[in-house]
């Protein structure tokens, strides 16, 4: 690929608004966008959307950027790639650290993408022309979350996903679905109930919901399959979805129903393509989540869901969901609930230099040609 440099990009920014989960407040997000540039100038970018601690998974932006400096770029730079398909043998003798690896492999995929002049996702056997946007609300209040709800709707959302906890679960959605009673929802626990739970989550099945994700342990798959039994509505892994093998297994147990794929969650293109291809084999829907991110992987995410077994709406929501501005240009648009994909070279969007610089908290530069 004639590799000349790799640029990391530490940025930081607020959040229009905090993201409110049953673990975590997130009020400023930092992420690490990764570039990689070729000996004839062209870039290819990825974004590392591990959060600023570890309460989703257990890598950092602080863990991300230690493995790419020291691990990740050298492995590249002693064993030089003519593809990006590559990273996966060269990528495993070092364990785990999966969003770490995801954001320099996209940045890989864009550039090989790029330097033939051809979209990411043909390179995936994406066809999609466009993708059904869906939107993550995440407030505590359920005035709050109403008021967002009607908002959303002018947008023509198809999905609506609330976050839910034992506390409030019943209420918030009781009151919602009295105001909505039919809106695509579904509600996502990040692993707020444990089997003791069962009669309770039970009264959930009351409320129509397309799916409930990961109510049980983040990395479970055993006592999901058993909860499943027992539930109409049917469950969605996310965390604990880690890889093919975690998906193989969620599959063969009865786990779930639908997977969400984040390729960043997985460790890039490669697994998320895997796992989506199991799932197609399996007639087992799957969406694409997100992560609060940025542009760079957000677009990396709706070429994603070009590829046919993403039949639900993901988390593919407007920049302006998240940031007053973005760093992608243009920015990301969802338009009666449906998000065009641009025909381009790449993940099909450009950098807006000027927003990446305002954000920028810290800046590497690794050179690879020798
Ligand atoms: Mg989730």
């Amino acid at each position: 690929m004639k590799l000349s440099k790799v640029n990391l990009h530490l940025i930081s920014s607020p959040l229009k608004k905090p993201f409110e989960t049953s673990l975590e407040v997130v009020r400023n997000r930092e992420a690490i966008i990764v570039e990689t540039i070729d000996q004839d100038g062209n870039c290819g970018y990825g974004e590392v959307v591990a959060f600023s601690s570890p309460w989703y998974t257990e890598e950092t932006i602080k863990t991300c950027l230690h493995m790419l400096k020291d691990f990740l770029i050298p492995a590249i730079k002693s064993k030089p790639i003519s593809h990006p398909s590559q990273l996966e043998s060269i990528f495993v003798k070092f364990r785990g650290n999966r969003m770490a690896k995801a954001g320099l492999e996209g940045a890989l995929w864009d550039l090989y993408a790029k330097q033939r002049n051809i979209p990411l996702y043909e390179l995936f056997g994406g066809s999609r022309k466009s993708v059904q946007a869906g939107v993550v609300i995440a407030s505590k209040s359920v005035t709050d979350a109403m008021f967002s709800i009607e908002e959303y709707e002018k947008e023509g959302y198809q999905r609506y996903k609330i976050k839910i906890s034992p506390e409030s679960d019943l209420s918030f959605l009781k009151e919602i679905r009295q105001n909505y009673p039919h809106i695509p929802l579904m509600a996502d626990a990040n692993s707020a109930y444990s089997l003791k739970d069962l009669q309770h989550l039970k009264k959930l099945d009351e409320f129509n919901l397309m799916m409930i994700e990961q109510p049980l342990g983040h990395d479970d798959i055993v006592e999901h399959s058993e909860l499943q039994q027992s539930l109409m509505t049917p469950i969605c892994l996310d965390e604990s979805i880690t890889s093919y093998h975690a998906a193989k297994s969620a599959l063969a147990l009865k786990s779930c129903q639908i997977i969400n794929i984040k390729m960043s969650r997985v460790g890039g293109w490669m697994e998320a393509v895997k796992i989506h291809n199991l799932c197609v084999k399996n007639n087992i829907p799957v969406w694409c989540g997100g992560m609060i991110e940025f542009g760079i992987s957000r677009a990396h995410n709706l070429a994603l869901a070009t590829l046919p077994g993403f039949t639900i709406p993901g988390d593919l929501s407007s920049s302006s969901r998240f940031w007053e501005w973005d760093i992608i240009e243009p920015e990301i648009q969802v338009k009666n609930g449906q998000i065009i994909v641009p025909h381009k070279p790449g993940i099909g969007f450009e950098v807006n230099r000027k927003h990446l610089i305002k954000l920028l908290v810290h800046k590497e530069s690794i050179v690879l040609d020798r």
